[in-house]
């Protein structure tokens, strides 16, 4: 960092401690600035919410440009590398809204029209890209729910979907661009579509939701609509021409028959749902907003698993949310164990000023907080572990995707601890991937193997990952 001219921070406002790591290293910045005058300070991400701009001079005063996430598009003009070096340091207005977020009769966040600016960069494969087998398409931005304890609809703003047209475009051109995988991204992608316009041909696409808002869906596509769409891109020779489709995240209330009818029929959907609950009991879950129930919830997930046999499931928990007691807090340990989930995301609550929830009482001291989590943490370890080991000597395709480094307590050459199997021989390397059940498979074989689908034989299962040899490639 000490010889860059621009430093951009991504920030995330998720929890507490994200946002104080970035405001504690404003005087390290600083002194950056001071070194060398030239040097310019971006910081976007969640951090960045528009009703508070003043507040972010204060907090942040080594920054130079702010930009909302729905503007980071803009960096290169606001910064004048475009424009021949115009003004820096200014706050842009902003630029014509295309939808606001209200609580109450507060607007608390605005957007402007975004699917213009990514289309425009798909089309001039400028989109920047982490990996070159598996990418991330945004199908929709913002969030329409109040999940009490949340900033993402302060900070990311009110739903906007994607045209299904540039969506599916963007998934062709990833396709003919060789990713292996396509996650369909957004805060809540069960509620794409609803914002669009009606069109004569998504006519059959029925208004009646199983459930959720009441939102008039009828003549706009929505998730189960475009997963098809997707799906139903193919080669000659028939096979979809993304190996893998993935979507992420489920909102519990707004998850549809439609969608689960599309996942089980079309053959690229990977057998892995991620679908938050949070909580295991009612009360909890009312205070949170989350407005499912435990019962419906478990509706959902059996009808799942009927659709979907063997189908991977993982989800996302607070523990110690506001007035979260004991016993209900040990109905989400009963909940983990009725469930049994592949994968489980724990936080303790950290409360996000500017939340509804910051008018409820923060009452679960910082110690029975951590307790808690650990103690959830250990509960799932041991049910993560008795699920990873169902797949014990069974055949699983595996997405290579990592060249694992050596550690540096490993003797005995790049391949040493490796199992046996076809790829285990001179010039194996660790490598990992996953499976279509999202499951981390350690293996080994040539580097050559990142990017390719390969079969591997599972020989060793822990609480987090699994370990098995190659058996084809
Ligand atoms: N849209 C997703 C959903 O409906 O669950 C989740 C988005 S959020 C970025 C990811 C996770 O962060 C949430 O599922 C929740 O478990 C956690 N989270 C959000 N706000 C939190 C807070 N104030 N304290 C602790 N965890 C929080
Ligand atoms: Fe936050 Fe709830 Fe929206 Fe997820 S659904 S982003 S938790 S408000």
């Amino acid at each position: 960092m000490e010889s860059a001219d621009l430093v951009v921070i991504n920030t995330c406002a998720i929890r507490e401690g994200a946002e104080q790591k970035v405001i504690g290293r404003q005087g390290h910045l600083a002194k950056l600035k001071d070194a060398n005058p030239g040097l310019r300070i971006v910081l976007t991400g969640c951090s960045v919410r528009e009703p508070d701009r003043a507040g972010l001079r204060r907090r942040y005063p080594a920054v130079d440009v702010f930009l909302r996430p729905d503007e980071e598009p803009e960096l290169v003009d606001r910064l004048g590398l475009a424009s021949a070096q115009g003004a820096i340091g200014t706050v842009a207005p902003v630029g014509p809204v295309g939808a606001t977020t209200t609580v109450g009769r507060a607007v608390v966040g605005v957007a402007d029209g975004l699917s213009g600016t990514r289309a425009r960069a798909v089309g001039e494969g400028t989109v920047a890209r982490g990996s070159t087998i598996s990418a991330w398409l945004p199908i929709i931005y913002g969030c329409d729910k109040t999940c009490t304890y949340c900033i993402v609809p302060f900070s990311r703003g009110p739903e906007r979907s994607r045209p299904f047209d540039d969506i599916v475009a963007e998934a062709r051109s990833l396709a003919a661009a060789g990713y292996r995988e396509v996650t369909l991204l957004g805060q809540n992608v069960n509620s794409y579509g609803h914002d669009l316009a009606p069109e004569p041909r998504f006519g059959h696409v029925d208004a009646a939701r199983w459930a959720g808002r009441r939102l008039d869906l009828h003549g706009r596509p929505d998730l189960a609509e475009l997963i098809r769409a997707v799906d139903g891109l193919r080669t000659t020779d028939g096979r979809p021409a993304i190996s893998r489709l993935r979507f992420v995240t489920s909102h519990p209330w707004d998850l549809s028959d439609r969608l689960i009818a599309a996942l089980a029929e079309c053959p690229s959907v990977c057998e892995h749902l991620h679908l938050p609950v949070q909580s295991g009991h009612d009360g909890v879950l009312r205070r949170m907003g989350r407005q499912y129930t435990v019962e419906h919830y478990r509706e959902r997930l059996d009808r799942i698993r009927e659709a979907v046999p063997g189908i991977a499931v993982s989800t996302d928990i607070i523990v110690g949310f506001c007035g979260e007691t004991e016993e209900q807090f040990e109905a989400t340990l009963g909940l983990l164990e009725a469930i049994r989930y592949d994968q489980v995301f724990a936080a303790a609550y950290s409360p996000r000023p500017g939340t509804p929830a910051t008018h409820l009482a923060d009452d679960v001291p910082p110690d029975v907080k951590r307790r808690r989590l650990n103690e959830l943490l250990a509960v799932q370890e041991r049910i993560g572990l008795t699920r990873n080991e169902a797949w014990l000597d069974r055949e699983v395709e595996v997405l290579v995707d990592t060249v694992v480094p050596p550690r540096s307590h490993d003797h005995g050459g790049p391949a040493a601890g490796a199992t046996a199997g076809q790829g285990a021989g001179e010039g194996s390397v660790r490598l990992s991937g996953r499976a279509r059940t999202n499951k981390l498979v350690h293996l080994s074989g040539e580097p050559g193997l990142v990017g390719r689908l390969v079969t591997v034989r599972i020989e060793h299962a822990g609480p987090y990952a699994l370990r098995g040899a190659l058996v084809g490639a």
